[in-house]
């Protein structure tokens, strides 16, 4: 990190005691934009890295319901308002019992750079809760749902705060929470949330396009060394939203996906997913990753197992943050892996990042390559302005032309830092570039 930037990093730490993953993802954008500041004096300043470091609003609340049983529950939950010098806050909700604070805080420090990658007018934020909705009956998740918005209703808006879905909310739990927020406000106020059902406001492939977009961004990553998904074996971990539709989109380009995973084990599947009975088995019958391999003869389960002992080309962590370490980097590498694309948000651990980038590994950040999810959102918000509805196809297009121009804007800006081909430091310095041009237009606030 350059010397004129640590201090500003020493401070986060300081001021934000324990808060480890939220620590891991300032310290990845501060190390590569040293070489901006000697560009932008400006920037220093304004103090743009200590402003974009502090959330401008972070909120606390207790989410009290009650279990079918009649049982009484307390849950935290947490919506940080990190970052509008581009737009009304966005970012998903995560239910998982591992949330908190820190958690919440990473994840909205990150969403700050990869809204501003889209070029879409969109700031940064997150939010989610402890809760855990493994194993609770549709009756639970919409009363847990209705407390939870009981209380965020006052914070958000189509002008003000616009959150998604992310780990453990999909369709069913964004339904629950706009019937709330429409009862509450007396509002059919469609742009407050995105991930919203076809027929009551949603956009068509916002479901898909976290995963998609991911395998858009690989498929430009190896066109730029004169390579493609096509014939490519692949391993994707999770088997959650962004993971089954990158696994889709994979297949749809000619790739092989031969693995995936979720908290308890994973699968080897050396014919190909099957991604009808996957589906069926994730999104209809919500069960378990065994249950699918049960099914499937040639399938293997590994139970408690590390998906990336799978010898694959590409891979594609799409579950969780700081999944794929330093010693699974090296065993990809070691298995001939070309190039990675992170699905999910900071899923290789800062070593493992390093692995890659030292063995020439094609480098795909969550920042940039998981991009396609939120600009989809900032998609559906558009269409909710306008009282509109495009095909399948358009909107499909758009996301593929969007995964194409961060990827090209990433490219272009680490080649222009004398960095070539790290996205890393590209995604990083493209982000931060245009958030903090516009926090030195708008003034000190
Ligand atoms: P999801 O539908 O809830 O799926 C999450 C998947 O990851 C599940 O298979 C889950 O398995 C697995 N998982 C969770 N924690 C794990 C752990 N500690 N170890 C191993 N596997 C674990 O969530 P999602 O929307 O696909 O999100 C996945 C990742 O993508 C997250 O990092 C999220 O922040 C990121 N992301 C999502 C979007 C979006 O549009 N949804 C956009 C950008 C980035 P279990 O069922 O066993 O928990």
């Amino acid at each position: 990190m350059d010397e004129k930037v640590e201090p500003f990093y020493d401070e986060v730490i300081h001021r934000n005691p324990g808060e480890l993953e939220f620590h891991q993802a300032a310290r990845e954008v501060l190390t590569s934009i040293g070489p901006v500041l000697a560009k932008h004096p400006d920037f220093a300043e304004h103090k743009i890295i200590q402003r974009i470091c502090e959330p401008e609003r972070q909120i606390i609340f207790r989410v009290p319901w009650q279990d079918d049983r009649g049982e009484v529950h307390i849950q935290r939950g947490f919506r940080v308002e990190f970052n509008s010098a581009l737009g009304p806050y966005k970012g998903g909700l995560r239910f998982h019992p591992s949330v908190n604070l820190g958690i919440v805080k990473f994840l909205g420090f990150e969403q700050i750079f990869k809204n501003a990658l889209t070029e879409l007018p969109i700031g940064g934020g997150k939010g989610g809760s402890d809760f855990n909705p493994r194993g609770r009956s549709d009756d639970e998740i919409m009363r847990f749902c209705q407390s939870f918005m009981t209380e965020l209703y006052r914070h958000i808006g189509e002008y003000t705060d616009v959150p998604a879905g992310d780990i453990g909310v999909g369709q069913r739990e964004i339904g629950y929470l706009f019937g709330q927020y429409k009862r509450i406000t007396n509002r059919y106020e469609s742009g407050v949330l995105t991930g919203k059902g076809i027929v009551w406001g949603g956009a068509l492939v916002r479901t898909e396009a976290t995963g998609y977009g991911t395998a858009f961004f690989v498929d430009e990553m190896l066109k730029v060394r004169d390579d493609s998904l096509d014939g490519r074996t692949v391993v994707v971990s999770g088997s959650g939203n962004v993971a089954i539709y990158a696994i889709e989109k994979v297949h749809q380009l000619g790739g092989r996906v031969v693995g995936c995973s979720d908290s308890d084990g994973y699968v080897h599947d050396p014919k190909g997913i099957d991604l009808e009975l996957l589906k069926e088995v994730k999104e209809v019958q919500r069960g378990r990753i065994r249950d699918y391999a049960e099914r499937r003869p040639n399938a293997t389960y590994v139970r408690g197992g590390n998906i990336w002992d799978i010898p694959c080309q590409v891979a594609m962590p799409c579950a969780t943050q700081n999944e794929l370490t330093g010693r699974d980097a090296a065993t990809l590498v070691g298995n001939g892996v070309v190039a990675v694309a992170e699905g999910a948000n900071m899923p290789t651990t800062p070593e493992g990042v390093e692995v890659f980038l030292d063995a020439g590994v094609a480098f795909g950040p969550g920042k940039a390559a998981n991009a396609g999810g939120v600009a989809t959102s900032a998609l559906e918000m558009q269409q909710n302005a306008s009282r509109d509805r495009w095909t399948f196809r358009r909107t499909e297009q758009r996301l593929a032309e969007i995964m194409a121009d961060i990827h090209e804007l990433c490219f272009a800006t680490a080649e222009e830092y004398g960095m070539p081909g790290n996205y890393v430091a590209g995604s990083n310095i493209a982000g931060f570039q245009r958030v903090a041009g516009a926090m030195v237009s708008l003034g000190l606030i």
